[in-house]
């Protein structure tokens, strides 16, 4: 295949990033790039769906590389991955291209978040608010290559199940199964619990599983007891009033929060200390606190809320808050963009054993099997955003049979992603939200 074609197919196939917020894969392969960098450093407690695939599922994932690779024309391939997987770094070493290394990094948190993953593995540092490429580089996720190196429409998901549950399993789902069905595969071993969908670090607290299914981003389903701490901070975080409220009241400006901010310490403008500060003033013109548009450079990683400040404070939240009315009023950041990292930044890298034991993690396994199970639910609901960019519009009616891989629902021209039925069946509903099929299983 040519460059053109692979990105043609990359798009038809509607490959997203499987591991973020779902940026469609074709628009980082249409760059130029030197080097491109495997992101296989997952960093979140219990987490370890990606070291599953580099394990079980290599040859699809290094001829999706390879397809990456010569699109972008890049000369060279560095996979990160934690020097902890000794193991799997010797067999994969075993097959590797020559074009291909392997750049083992320390155990910390946030080393898969791309900007720290390319300082570990290459020393360079992405300015402020610049991408990747604008240093020749693309980032790819391992389950994206994947996807891209099996080279059919994107039908299923690869998620683990984490926390309190009887089967520690990496699983594989169609896209639209319903959380609920995972969980019942999960069993898990408590009464009452509550589920973190993603890493326990950066996920999201479900409140209502009944609406929630699987999507091309879904990464874990984690079980903790409803009286996790985990569970308490991400319950006190959905209220921004309670955590500007405290925050105003409790924060004393120890400035921990900035001085444990991984971004921070790479020489980007984010300091939390100063949001939080910024939540005991008023602007001249209203009620409201000031801009604080140095939030712009937040990576959400929650570093802050959940390890530096010993007040038990949310400095991420207000930071996310503060982000939203930055970009609301198109704020633009007035000081230095061009700051070396601190001299102390090697030092202050938290380490993720001492990051599992403060999060009251210790009880949980990080291991696993890649499970051979199949899903079979009745109903599939496809949401119709499940990317960045353009919500999809259907390309089907009610009632229509759609067969496994048809293109239900696209977005055309625009920034975005195509999505596939994952089985033969019927569509029974669709809204502007999602395209809902009664799953034929004769
Ligand atoms: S969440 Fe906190 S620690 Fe992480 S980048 Fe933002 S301010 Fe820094
Ligand atoms: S670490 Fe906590 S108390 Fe200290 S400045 Fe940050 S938010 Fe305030």
């Amino acid at each position: 295949m040519d460059t053109t074609e692979s990105i043609t197919q990359i798009r038809e196939t509607g490959v997203v990033g499987a591991g973020g917020a779902g940026f469609p894969a074709y628009v980082k392969v249409s760059s130029k790039a030197e080097l491109v960098i495997v992101n296989a450093a997952e960093c979140e407690p219990l987490l370890h769906k990606d070291k599953q695939l580099l394990d079980c599922k290599s040859e699809p994932f290094f001829k999706g590389l390879a397809i990456v690779m010569k699109a972008v024309g890049a000369k060279q391939g560095i996979i990160g991955i934690k020097k902890k997987h000794s193991a799997l770094i010797a067999q994969l070493a075993t097959q590797l291209p020559s074009d291909v290394e392997i750049s083992p990094v320390a155990d910390f948190y946030p080393a898969g978040d791309e900007i720290t993953l390319i300082r570990e593995v290459t020393g360079k540092i992405i300015a402020p608010g610049q991408l990747p490429i604008s240093q020749n580089i693309i980032v790819m996720n391992v389950e994206s290559l994947y996807n891209i190196g099996m080279q059919q429409p994107v039908t299923e998901k690869f998620l683990n199940i984490a926390g309190a549950v009887t089967n520690l399993h990496t699983v594989k789902a169609p896209l639209g199964t319903p959380l609920n069905d995972i969980l019942d595969y999960a069993r898990p071993t408590l009464s009452s619990y509550a589920v973190i969908e993603g890493g326990p670090m950066m996920g999201n607290l479900i409140t209502d599983l009944a609406d929630k299914v699987v999507t091309k981003t879904t990464a874990a389903l984690l079980v903790l007891p409803v009286d996790h701490v985990l569970v308490k901070k991400y319950e006190d975080m959905a209220h921004p009033e309670r955590v500007n409220k405290i925050g105003k009241s409790a924060c004393d400006q120890c400035s921990m929060c900035t001085e444990l901010c991984p971004r921070y310490l790479l020489g980007h403008p984010i300091q939390p200390h100063k949001a939080m500060r910024s939540l005991v003033f008023h602007r001249a013109d209203s009620d409201e606190s000031p801009i604080e548009a140095h939030t712009l450079y937040c990576c959400q990683c929650n570093l802050c809320s959940f390890v530096s400040c010993p007040e038990g404070l949310y400095p991420s939240q207000v930071c996310s808050n503060k982000r939203q009315e930055a970009i609301a009023q198109k704020a633009s950041f007035e000081g230095s963009l061009s700051n070396p990292p601190h001299p102390l930044a090697e030092f202050r890298k938290i380490p993720s054993s001492k990051l599992k034991n403060m999060l009251d993690l210790n009880q949980f396994t990080d291991t696993g099997k890649l499970a051979d199970h199949t899903f079979t639910p009745a109903t599939l609901t496809l949401l119709l955003q499940q990317h960045i960019g353009a919500p999809a519009t259907p390309l089907v009616e009610v009632g229509e049979k759609v067969t496994i891989s048809q293109k239900i629902a696209s977005t055309g021209d625009s920034l975005g992603s195509e999505i596939h039925s994952p089985a033969n069946g019927t569509v029974s509903t669709i809204t502007s939200f999602h395209i809902q099929i009664r799953v034929d299983y004769t």
